[in-house]
């Protein structure tokens, strides 16, 4: 097997750096995606037996909203479908059980015990070791140009070599659609920022004091972590999509303008975690069509599969999407129930 990456490993360019991911069993983005996460954490937890390394932190995780938003309800409804331990608690609750947070009275929330974090850039390296152990070559600072289907298989030019194999996935984040063109709507990159600011009580955002989170008020979201690795408390905003970017062209310096956004976050919802500004980093999401994934076979070609629009809550599942691809590009089909992602319902 032969992996190509056009950057390092781990890199800075791309959706998957930043220190920390999420990982939670609460899925407010919908019951059919409790299965997926139940199988990621396994594999997840299969890789760091494999390579001895630490991957996932577990903190606990905490959907919080105002009234009449929907992510406290739909992460209750993923819990309830699938019998998962929850505790419904009151802004007050929260406040007083994690004093990092300062929730707004009327806001309720879900905590569910197993919500954690991945160190993302050791996952990365975690997986290429995995890789090397079982055989495999990893070529990195190498970029795909082409590829083209064969008579038994695929040809890829890179801008060092020409390769022939029986199989491609393409999984090129945010530059699916340069190799990949007949799904670039389903694959659009778009600017997220990730924001560490010192907490000016460093006690409150430790990772046994303070769970991750993903809130929404009316107008704004965000989510966010505990310290680890960078010193300070990281948090990000969500909601409505943001700047569309070209990879190659996006400005990897934060504005002062979004630097004041995260920072009024902050200070509105985690005031203790509102200090001095550590470390911004922007990033990139890639979104399909209707926010799920893009899984299976590329349209009208039989031995390439693509892995896409992993959108902003996507790395969590890297380890159970690899899988499925692997099972797809290996036996045409997948024994999880992808029906939600597959690339065939565009
Ligand atoms: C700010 C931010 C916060 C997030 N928070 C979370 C979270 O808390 N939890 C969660 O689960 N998910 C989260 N996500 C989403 C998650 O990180 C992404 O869904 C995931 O990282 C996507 O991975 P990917 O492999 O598709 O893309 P990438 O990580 O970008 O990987 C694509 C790779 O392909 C390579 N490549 C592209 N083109 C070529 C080429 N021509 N030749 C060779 N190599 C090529 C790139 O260099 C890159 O390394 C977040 C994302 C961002 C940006």
């Amino acid at each position: 097997m032969l992996g190509i990456e056009r950057y390092d490993i781990p890199h800075t360019m791309g959706s998957s750096h930043g220190s920390t991911r999420i990982i939670r069993r609460a899925q407010h983005e919908g019951p059919n995606y409790v299965p997926l996460v139940e199988r990621a954490y396994e594999l997840w937890r299969d890789l760091e037996d494999q390579t001895g390394r630490d991957l996932l932190t577990i903190t606990g995780s905490v959907h919080a909203g105002a009234p009449g938003t929907d992510v406290v309800a739909n992460a209750r409804e993923a819990c309830v479908t699938h019998g998962i331990d929850h505790e419904e608690l009151s802004a007050l609750d929260v406040n007083e059980r994690f004093p990092g947070y300062d929730l707004p009275a009327e806001f309720e929330a879900i905590y569910q015990p197993d919500g954690g974090y991945l160190d993302c850039e050791r996952c990365v390296t975690a997986h290429v070791e995995a890789a090397h152990a079982h055989g495999a070559t990893i070529r990195a600072r190498e970029r795909v140009i082409d590829w083209s289907e064969t008579s038994d298989g695929v040809r890829v030019r890179t801008d060092k070599g020409r390769y022939e194999a029986d199989e491609l996935v393409v999984t090129a984040g945010p530059w699916t659609a340069e190799l990949l063109p007949s799904i670039a709507d389903d694959a659009v990159p778009v600017r997220a920022l990730m924001a560490w600011l010192q907490p000016t009580e460093p006690a409150f955002f430790t990772p046994d004091r303070f769970p991750v989170f993903v809130l929404r008020d009316h107008d704004e979201g965000g989510y966010g972590f505990p310290v680890h690795d960078v010193p300070g408390f990281k948090f990000g905003q969500s909601g409505e999509r943001q700047e569309v970017v070209d990879p190659d062209q996006m400005d990897h310096e934060p504005t002062a303008a979004e630097e004041e956004l995260h920072r009024r976050f902050a200070e509105k919802f985690f005031p203790a975690g509102a200090g001095p500004t550590v470390a911004l980093r922007p990033c990139i999401q890639s979104y399909s069509t209707d926010d799920d994934f893009v899984l299976g076979r590329a349209p009208g070609h039989d031995a390439v599969t693509v892995g896409a629009g992993f959108t902003g809550h996507g790395f969590k599942f890297a380890s159970v999407t690899g899988e499925i691809l692997a099972d797809i590009a290996t036996d045409g089909e997948t024994t999880h129930d992808i029906s939600a992602h597959s690339i065939d319902r565009l």
